[in-house]
């Protein structure tokens, strides 16, 4: 990469969330290796973000390269329609293992916002299936995030999603206030009551409620209490209401449990899984309910679950999938989470005397500093790039979510930098 082509790159190509009229510049990252990303000019950065939540096990990991090759000498893909091959077997098998019992049919997709469509469809069908074609609306609280698609999107945050600009195209779902209470506080039963009323008022017009388990990603980094999860599962049953946890972010260990659900000691009724599911290799990602859910859903007209993406198991996404599941069952991420944890509580702790930060919240192998004032995107990010890491914070958050394996020493780097950056602002 030279000049030339970064100027390419900023004239031609759309990233996340970017203006084509004032593209703030991209780093060119030439590899990485376990918690490091190579630059250009040969400069490492220290990577506090696992590329949103997905490379839990680090880049470049030999076991998961490994299982890339030998599947793609035997097949990069192949279609899923009326074909089965044995890596989509082996990696169901595993999610149908790792999940809570009831939870045993497995629908496989690209990507997360995906995932989503394909739970909420799932979730509308079963009415459906039920004579109940009235309950098709859905149930959420505030600061949630759940994806870019369209009915994705009408169910993220109404204030910080993207609700203005889409205003008259997207379906108008049911807003709860977001829970209160955090994760280490104590209950308080009136914390339910905005979501309780809902479903009082809804309940006959509802098909589900979505919601991110114990911790809120992208729409606020904010983690609630378990039993507002318990509650929020006596009130599915009491109302009639299918549950759909989105477990995109919080999914495989990052929380400290393998699935945030079961902090709270509940199985929702259908299941979305993304991110993690390949180790951070591919996008693939997974939706996951019972059979008798299931079997419901197939009993319409249509007879069939009506969803089928091109790319449905892609063979090369399911092996290493199946590798990565393989290494979190035998692996210690327990221990190296619970380690993350202690360490990051321990070296956040000096904030608390800084005059610009508001909250510090950490669980599990998730840390983060909500500042009184926005950040200024450009500027912070190339602060913790001048001090040797790899950070991105939004709005008020600065955060980090390491990789799993992520020794002590370079947890270290990565919070002494956010100090530094921090006290300096
Ligand atoms: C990232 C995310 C999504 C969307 O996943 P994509 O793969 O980006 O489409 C959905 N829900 C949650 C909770 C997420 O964190």
């Amino acid at each position: 990469m030279n000049q030339s082509d970064l100027a390419f790159d900023q004239e031609h190509i759309w990233h996340p969330y970017t203006s084509l009229i004032a593209p703030l510049p991209c780093i060119g990252v030439v590899s990485a290796h376990g918690v490091r990303l190579t630059l250009n000019d040969g400069t490492q950065l220290i990577d506090g973000m696992s590329s949103w939540w997905s490379t839990i096990h680090g880049y470049n990991h030999p076991r998961l390269n490994q299982a890339a090759k030998v599947q793609i000498d035997q097949m990069a893909h192949v279609m899923f329609g009326g074909i089965t091959h044995p890596s989509a077997i082996a990696l169901c098998r595993r999610l149908v293992d790792m999940t809570a019992p009831p939870l045993n049919r497995v629908f496989l997709s690209d990507s997360g916002s995906v995932a989503v469509e394909v739970a909420i469809k799932m979730a509308i069908q079963y009415w459906v299936a039920r004579g109940k074609n009235e309950k098709s609306r859905l149930l959420t609280i505030e600061n949630g995030y759940h994806g870019d698609t369209f009915a994705a999107m009408s169910v993220c945050d109404p204030v910080n999603g993207m609700h203005e600009l889409f205003n008259g195209v997207l379906t108008k779902q049911l807003f709860a206030k977001a829970p209160q209470c955090g994760f280490e506080q104590d209950w308080d039963e009136q914390d339910i009551s905005s979501l309780e009323a809902l479903f009082v008022t809804h309940h006959q017009h509802a098909a589900a409620i979505i919601l991110e388990p114990i911790v809120q990603g992208a729409g606020g980094m904010r983690m609630y209490h378990p039993n507002y999860l318990k509650a929020v599962r006596r009130l599915c049953d009491q109302y009639d209401v299918l549950l759909i946890c989105d477990e995109i972010a919080t999914g495989f260990g990052r929380t400290g449990k393998l699935f945030a659900y079961e902090h709270s000691d509940i199985v929702p009724d259908i299941l979305c899984l993304g991110k993690a599911l390949t180790g951070g290799y591919m996008s693939l990602a997974a939706t996951i309910t019972s059979k008798a859910i299931g079997e419901k859903i197939c009993q319409t007209d249509a007879g069939v679950f009506m969803h089928g993406p091109t790319f449905m198991g892609n063979p090369l996404a399911c092996a290493v999938a199946s590798e990565s599941l393989a290494m979190l069952q035998q692996g210690d991420w327990q221990q190296q989470v619970a380690t993350i944890e202690q360490q990051l509580k321990r070296e956040f702790a000096p904030f608390e005397q800084l005059e610009n930060v508001a909250n510090i919240r950490v669980l599990g192998a998730i840390g983060v500093i909500e500042l009184k004032h926005r950040v200024d995107m450009e500027s912070i990010t190339q602060a913790f790039v001048d001090n040797g890491v790899w950070l991105r914070p939004f709005g008020k958050l600065v955060y980090i979510m390491p990789q799993y394996i992520i020794s002590s020493a370079d947890l270290t780097t990565l919070t002494s930098a956010i100090y530094r950056v921090v006290s300096d602002l």
